[in-house]
């Protein structure tokens, strides 16, 4: 089974996503965790590049296809070979998070949906658990975690004004209820704990085995 987490910064996507495959394993299920941009070692590459911001002179349309080489990369050596054999797939950020963020950035959504239809190759998740907090909350966490943070702190993305978050908020809702079939909206401003049993529910209400 495939399932995506989205959400913007600060919603504890990570978090989850490793406790859920904690929870699937004692099940005994096997769990792949991945995540986008990346996944596989091309894809990784391309991360690279889209967050250090060193692929910006390309404009957000021409970005927009790096997202989409990188997705193709990520379905083709990782998450469809997983699929096939039957593995879990967790998998941190997919196909909206382009359509949120790129579509926030101003890249017209005809255009994104036509990348996406590509790159996906039809391997879509069954299930995406949205995380949703409030901006000024992903915001306040993301701060808390980059005082901790070894990591050369945030990305360029990550530092990003309060509009856009409640912007990129915004299409993620939006996105939530025009699929709904497929989405569980999970209130991440609620405690860890809290935050798990949802979304374990969500999981056990989408799949019988
Ligand atoms: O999941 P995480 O928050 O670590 O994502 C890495 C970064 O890439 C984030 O800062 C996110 O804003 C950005 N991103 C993006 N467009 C996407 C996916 C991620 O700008 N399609």
């Amino acid at each position: 089974h495939f399932i995506s987490f989205e959400g913007g910064e600060g919603a504890g996507k990570s978090t989850q996503i490793a406790r859920l495959k904690a929870f699937l394993e004692s099940l005994g299920k096997t769990v792949i965790v991945t995540r986008e941009p990346g996944g596989s070692p091309g894809a990784e590459k391309i991360r690279a590049m889209l967050l250090s911001g060193e692929a910006r002179d390309l404009g957000p349309r021409g970005e927009a296809m790096l997202f989409a080489a990188a997705r193709a990369d990520h379905v083709d050596t990782l998450i469809k070979p997983a699929l096939d054999r039957g593995d879990w797939v967790l998998c941190d950020r997919y196909s909206d998070s382009t359509l949120v963020y790129q579509g926030e950035a101003g890249v017209d959504l005809n255009y994104l949906r036509l990348l996406e239809t590509a790159a996906v190759a039809g391997v879509r998740p069954e299930l995406t658990i949205l995380i949703d907090v409030p901006a000024e909350l992903g915001l306040a966490r993301v701060q808390e975690r980059a005082k901790t943070d070894t990591s050369g702190g945030p990305d360029r993305f990550e530092g990003e004004a309060l509009r856009v978050h409640e912007g990129r908020r915004k299409r993620f809702l939006d996105l939530a209820a025009e699929e709904a079939y497929r989405f569980a909206v999970i209130d991440g401003s609620k405690d860890l704990e809290a935050v798990s049993a949802s979304i374990q529910s969500a999981v056990e209400a989408a799949f019988q085995d």
